[in-house]
C-alpha cells in the first residue's frame, strides 16, 4: 500500500486524478488486511482501488468536485464502498470529477484540471474521468465512477479502460451523492473484463436502504465469462455509425462486428429510430431531477456558507450562488423552468414520452437479439479546453451512452482499437435488463 500510494502521488503531478489521497486510512485498512491473513478465495483482499468523489466516505473528504462541498466529511461510507472495503479492497483515494457529476471531460471539477494518461493534452473524459485516469495510468487496479449519462463508459472509452454501468436498481445508490436519481447508478472501472465483473459481484445486491434497488438475484458474473458469443445474436443499430460518427470509430467498430463473427455469434444491422432524441430528453429529465436533488445545499446543513449575508434568503442565494459552478447552475435553471407550472407539458412530460418511445425501441430489438454493439463515443478523446466553453457540443458526446440510461438497461465500455493519432476507442455492448452476463462473455471473448 505505501508503495502503490507513492506510485499514485507521483503520477498525481502530471495527470491530477485524484481530489483526495487518503493515504493514512489506506494504510490503516492494509493493516486490518495483514492481520487477517490474506484469504485465497477472496481476489479482492488486498487490492488498491479508487472511488469517485461521489460517493460517501466516512470521516474522509467528499466534494462531489464542488466548491459547495469543500470541507464535507461524511459520517458514514455509501453502501459500495462499505461492501468494498469489506471483502478487503484498500481505497487509496477520491477521484476527480465533473462538479456533481454534470459534464464530459472532468472540467467542470472546482477542484482541478485531470489529463489524460494516454496524452497530457486531452482530457479523460467524464463525469468519472479521475477514477478513469486512475486506472489507466496504473494508480490503482479498479476503481468505482458513476453514470448518470455516460459517465462510467465514456471515460473508460477515452482512457482505453472497461467501464460497467449495470442495470439500474442492480447496485445500491444509498450514499451516492444523487445528480438524477432514476438515472444514476454507480459501477466498476477496470483494466480489464474479467476484473470489473468481480467487481460488479462485489457492489451488486438489494439494500434496504436503497428502495431502487432491486432484489433480483446476483449471479456471479465470472462464472460463464469464458464460454464464448458462438450462437449469440447481436445487433448493430445503424442510427449509431451515421452522421457525426468519428471515420476511425465507425471502422473500429465495423472491425470489431467482423471478429464477433467470426467467434460465431451472428451480426445484423438492426434500428433504433427514437435513439437520437436521447439527448434532447435527457437534458430535460436529468437536470429537473438535478434542481430537486440539489436544492439540500443551501449554506446550511452541508459544506460552503457565504459570509456577511443578511438574512436567510440572502444566505441562500449568496451561498448557492458562490457554491456552485457554472454548468451547475445551467442545470438547476434548466431543469427548474421544465418543471414549472406553464412549461411542464411542453418540456418535462413530452421528455418522459420520449423516454418511453426509447425504452420500446430496446425492447423491439431485444426480443430477436441478445446483445446490441455501438461505439461508446462519437469521437476519441477530445483536447482540453476544446469544448469546454461550448455546452452543446459537449452534451453531443453522449448520444450514444444516454439511451441505455433512459431504459436503464447494462451498458459496457470496452476497448477496441485506436484512432490515427493514437487515442482509446471504446466499443459499448448494451444488453436486456439484468442481463450483465452476456455482456461480460462478449467483452471478455473481444478482449
Ligand atoms: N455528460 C452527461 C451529463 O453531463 C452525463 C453525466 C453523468 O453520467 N454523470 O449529464
Amino acid at each position: 500500500t505505501t508503495e502503490v500510494i507513492k506510485n499514485a502521488k507521483n503520477n498525481e503531478d502530471k495527470i491530477g486524478a485524484f481530489i483526495t489521497i487518503n493515504e493514512e486510512q489506506a494504510i490503516a485498512e492494509a493493516k486490518k488486511v495483514d492481520e487477517k491473513g490474506i484469504d485465497s478465495d477472496n481476489l479482492l483482499s488486498g487490492i488498491p482501488v479508487a472511488l469517485k468523489d461521489n460517493l460517501l466516505t466516512k470521516d474522509i473528504l467528499t466534494t462531489a468536485g464542488s466548491k459547495m462541498l469543500y470541507n464535507f466529511k461524511p459520517i458514514i461510507d455509501a453502501t459500495v464502498v462499505k461492501k468494498l472495503s469489506d471483502l478487503g479492497t484498500i481505497s487509496i483515494g477520491k477521484t476527480n470529477m465533473d462538479e456533481f457529476a454534470m459534464g464530459g471531460s472532468t472540467e467542470t471539477s472546482a477542484m482541478k484540471i485531470t489529463k489524460n494518461p494516454w496524452n497530457l493534452t486531452k482530457v479523460p473524459g467524464g463525469s468519472s474521468g479521475g477514477s478513469a485516469a486512475a486506472v489507466a495510468a496504473g494508480d490503482v487496479l479498479a476503481a468505482l465512477g458513476s453514470d448518470t449519462g455516460g459517465s462510467i463508459r465514456q471515460p473508460a472509452a477515452f482512457n482505453g479502460i472497461v467501464g460497467m454501468k449495470p442495470t439500474y436498481g442492480r447496485v445500491s445508490r444509498w450514499g451516492l451523492i444523487a445528480f438524477a436519481s432514476s438515472f444514476d447508478q454507480v459501477g466498476p472501472l477496470t483494466k480489464n473484463v474479467y476484473d470489473n465483473a468481480l467487481l460488479l459481484n462485489a457492489i451488486s445486491g438489494h439494500d434496504e436502504h436503497d428502495m431502487t434497488s432491486s432484489d433480483q438475484k446476483v449471479p456471479d458474473f465470472t462464472k460463464n465469462i469464458k464460454s464464448g458469443v458462438k450462437g449469440m445474436k447481436i445487433g448493430l443499430p445503424k442510427e449509431y455509425l451515421g452522421e457525426g460518427i468519428d471515420e476511425d470509430v465507425k471502422q473500429a467498430i465495423l472491425k470489431a462486428a467482423d471478429v464477433y463473427r467470426e467467434l460465431g455469434a451472428e451480426v445484423e444491422e438492426v434500428s433504433l429510430p427514437h435513439n437520437k432524441y436521447g439527448v434532447a430528453a435527457y437534458y430535460i429529465i436529468a437536470p429537473s431531477e438535478a434542481s430537486s436533488n440539489l436544492q439540500r445545499f443551501d449554506g446550511i446543513r452541508y459544506g460552503y456558507r457565504a459570509k456577511d449575508a443578511k438574512n436567510l434568503e440572502e444566505l441562500y442565494v449568496k451561498s448557492r450562488s458562490e457554491g456552485f459552478g457554472d454548468e451547475v447552475k445551467r442545470r438547476i435553471m434548466l431543469g427548474t423552468y421544465s418543471l414549472s407550472a406553464g412549461s411542464y407539458d411542453a418540456y418535462f412530460k413530452k421528455a418522459a414520452e420520449i423516454r418511453t418511445l426509447i425504452i420500446n425501441d430496446f425492447k423491439k430489438v431485444f426480443n430477436d437479439y441478445d446483445l446490441i454493439m455501438t461505439p461508446t463515443t462519437p469521437t476519441p478523446a477530445f483536447g482540453i479546453g476544446e469544448e469546454n466553453d461550448d455546452p452543446l457540443t459537449m452534451y453531443m458526446n453522449d448520444a450514444l451512452t444516454i439511451p441505455a440510461n433512459m431504459a436503464g438497461i447494462p451498458g459496457m465500455s470496452v476497448p477496441a482499437g485506436f484512432s490515427k493519432d493514437g487515442m482509446p476507442i471504446g466499443m459499448q455492448l448494451l444488453a436486456r435488463h439484468f442481463d450483465e452476463e452476456s455482456i461480460y462473455k462478449a467483452g471478455y471473448a473481444f478482449e
